[in-house]
């Protein structure tokens, strides 16, 4: 009988193996490494049924949990098969801040009845905004071919950001985080200036300005051509890179030597 395993893709945590029709119960805890106080740590219970190939779900735990796009529900139980992605949403957590910013009407900058743009709250440059699909997707890697077209109107709509911007200016792009922090989806649509105050660190630097970066046009193509977006591995290294200028390649030292470095290239 094959053996089955539940396997985290982002490696936060080991391998846990599901024995043959035994309950595993899982949630906050060592095993998952979720250390949200509000996770319960019986949230879901998991029974493999080996010999069929597939594991039952149930949900115990009131977090959000679903199972690729479908969710499961308290007290439910839904199967889960070889290759599906299990995601316990933990509520209240920073990480899940966008999603309480894109139904707030003061955050919204347009909507329709796919998508949704925010203002960025920590915004990296003069111009950053984020769209977001009201479809609830929690990352790249819940991405499928089914996809494609909210992912090219996500797209289109961040291009109708660019055109409307107040000054005309300005060089954008549009692309997705490799290894983003926040949950749900969200494409940003930032200008290449990189003027603000918010932004501090090489981290925040390099995540725009590497291959930690994705172009939307990227993404889109992976869709079409695999079905579902890869993101590189040790993509996490390109934040340790050295601060480079966007613009001329030139290395600096420092935050502040880069800051006033772009300002030779972006006087205003
Ligand atoms: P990332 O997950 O790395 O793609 O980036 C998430 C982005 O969301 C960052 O640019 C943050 O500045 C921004 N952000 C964080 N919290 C919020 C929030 N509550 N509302 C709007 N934007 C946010
Ligand atoms: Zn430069």
């Amino acid at each position: 009988m094959p053996i089955c395993w539940l396997i985290s893709e982002e490696g936060s945590h080991k391998p846990i193996q599901l024995p043959h029709s035994q309950a595993v119960v899982l949630g906050r805890g060592p095993e998952t490494t979720i250390k949200d106080k509000k996770c319960s740590r019986q949230q879901v219970e998991l029974k493999a049924e080996c010999n069929k190939g597939y594991v039952k779900v149930k949900q115990l735990g009131a977090n959000p949990t679903s199972i690729d796009a479908a969710v499961v529900g308290t007290g439910n139980e839904v199967k889960m098969k070889p290759g599906q992605q299990l995601y316990i949403e933990t509520v209240g957590h920073w990480s899940q801040g966008l999603k309480s910013s894109m139904h707030d009407p003061k955050m919204q900058v347009y909507k329709d009845d796919r998508v949704v743009v925010i203002k960025d709250k920590y915004p990296k440059a003069r111009y950053h905004w984020l769209v977001l699909p009201w479809q609830s997707i929690p990352s790249l890697k819940a991405l499928r071919e089914e996809h494609r077209d909210l992912v090219k109107h996500m797209q289109q709509v961040a291009d109708q950001m660019v055109q409307q911007c107040p000054d005309a200016s300005s060089r954008f792009r549009t692309g997705y985080h490799a290894i983003p922090s926040m949950s749900h989806v969200h494409l940003h649509v930032i200008s290449q200036d990189f003027d603000s105050p918010c932004l501090k660190n090489k981290k925040h630097w390099n995540s725009f300005t590497t291959d930690y970066f994705i172009e939307s046009q990227d993404i889109i193509q992976m869709l079409e051509t695999n079905g579902r977006v890869t993101v590189k591995e040790g993509s996490s290294e390109l934040l340790k890179l050295p601060l480079r200028c966007h613009m001329c390649h030139k290395e600096l030292l420092t935050i502040p030597t880069l800051k006033e470095h772009l300002k030779s290239h972006f006087l205003k």
